[in-house]
């Protein structure tokens, strides 16, 4: 099959490789029909996550079952399903408590504490060997393992563009709103316009926030927050959006901060310098402009990646402005239901954030047009 395969920082090339196979008897092997380019893959792509062996990328994507374990109840092949990019058993202590992202058996890797190593949750779909080392799904097919557990059936009268972000970004903007209990009439500040960021408005909205506010750098995603979600926008740099928030706040900041950032690569030689000293990736900027934006005793969600703990955390200011943080990888399985009820129902639209559509052989572009903020690039879909 055809598969991108990530070799080296910047250096993801469609190749022919194995087809993926049964390995248990509780696993698929799905045909990609649709996937798509997260602002976490990223990461990796810019080696802020270590990947040392080549491997496929991946963890937005759906498809129809080509293959199936001999312990598969809950599907059949032709079967049309979105898989979330957790992989969880649905057995063990976390996944019975609704923790499927803190799964203990999906990953090698897995551990409560300790070492650099061994200390990851769930495995994810095409994200290093630390989140489990399983192959994703930016290729023709793709093994998903405990198959009865997180591929969702998709309605026939849906097309993969209106529920294909259920794999990932929609459901993590829906876990920032929901952990941070966004109530109607409440205003809510995203930092980050990108897809994960419009998904936490769009959510805000659904759950009856009055007031959205999205903050970024680039005046295109700006226009996307305006045009997708009905927001109120700042450009962080041209003026002070913490101001305009308070403006907008009656002078309190938002009820609710979301950080769709995530960590940032170093700006200067300054700053790279110390990061090294202190073991740091990049910067924590979002989550300070949230402990600024915020109200006392608002609430603030993390959905941005960070790798590596931090010097000068800001945790005084969490502490005397009684402020409320949450963060860590969504929990999919919990909400990928209501949500797909949401988007059949027609209450909730969120393929209109799509920019770009490319084959899978173009995948080195789609990755260079997002990385770069280029041609206005928001989110690249891909057809295998
Ligand atoms: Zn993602
Ligand atoms: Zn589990």
């Amino acid at each position: 099959m055809k598969a991108a395969i990530f070799h080296k920082p910047k250096d993801i090339r469609v190749e022919r490789v194995a087809d993926p196979r049964i390995e248990q008897p509780t696993d698929i092997i799905l045909r990609v029909t649709s996937t798509a380019i997260c602002g976490s893959d990223l990461h990796i792509y810019n080696g802020a996550f270590p990947q040392l062996r080549p491997m496929a990328l991946g963890h937005e994507f759906m498809g129809v079952v080509e293959e199936l374990g001999s312990e598969v109840q809950s599907l059949e092949l032709g079967a049309r399903v979105v898989v979330p990019f957790p992989i969880a058993c649905g057995s063990c202590w976390f996944c019975a408590h609704q923790h499927p992202t803190q799964c203990e058996n999906s990953n090698p890797n897995y551990g409560p504490e300790g070492g650099l190593l061994k200390e990851k949750g769930a495995a994810l779909f095409g994200y290093t060997d630390l989140y489990g080392g399983y192959a994703g799904g930016q290729a023709e097919y793709v093994r998903v393992p405990y198959a009865d557990v997180g591929p969702r059936k998709v309605p026939a009268d849906l097309k993969d563009e209106e529920v294909l972000f259920l794999s990932d970004i929609l459901p993590t903007g829906y876990a920032g709103v929901m952990w941070a209990d966004v109530r109607p009439g409440e205003s809510v500040a995203v930092f980050g316009c990108g897809p994960v960021g419009l998904m936490a408005m769009k959510a805000a909205r659904l759950r009856g926030a009055e007031r959205v506010i999205g903050v970024d750098v680039q005046d295109y995603r700006l226009t996307k927050a305006r045009e997708v979600a009905g927001a109120d926008t700042f450009n962080i740099a041209q003026e002070d959006a913490i101001e305009g928030i308070r403006g907008l706040t009656g002078g309190r900041g938002a009820d609710v901060c979301i950080d769709a950032v995530g960590l940032e690569v170093d700006r200067t030689i300054g700053e790279k310098i110390l990061n090294v000293l202190r073991l740091q990736r990049g910067s924590i900027k979002a989550v300070e402009l949230c402990f600024r934006a915020v109200r006392r005793g608002g609430r603030v969600s993390i959905l941005g990646v960070y790798g590596t703990d931090y010097d000068n955390f800001p945790l005084g200011q969490m502490e005397d402005k009684a402020i409320s943080v949450f963060t860590g990888q969504a929990p999919v399985h919990n909400y990928i239901d209501q949500l797909l009820t949401y988007i059949h129902e027609g209450q909730l639209r969120v393929d209109d954030i799509i920019t770009h559509r490319l084959p899978l052989d173009d995948i080195a572009k789609g990755y260079e047009l997002f990385n770069e903020k280029r041609d206005d690039c928001i989110k690249v879909v891909l057809n295998p």
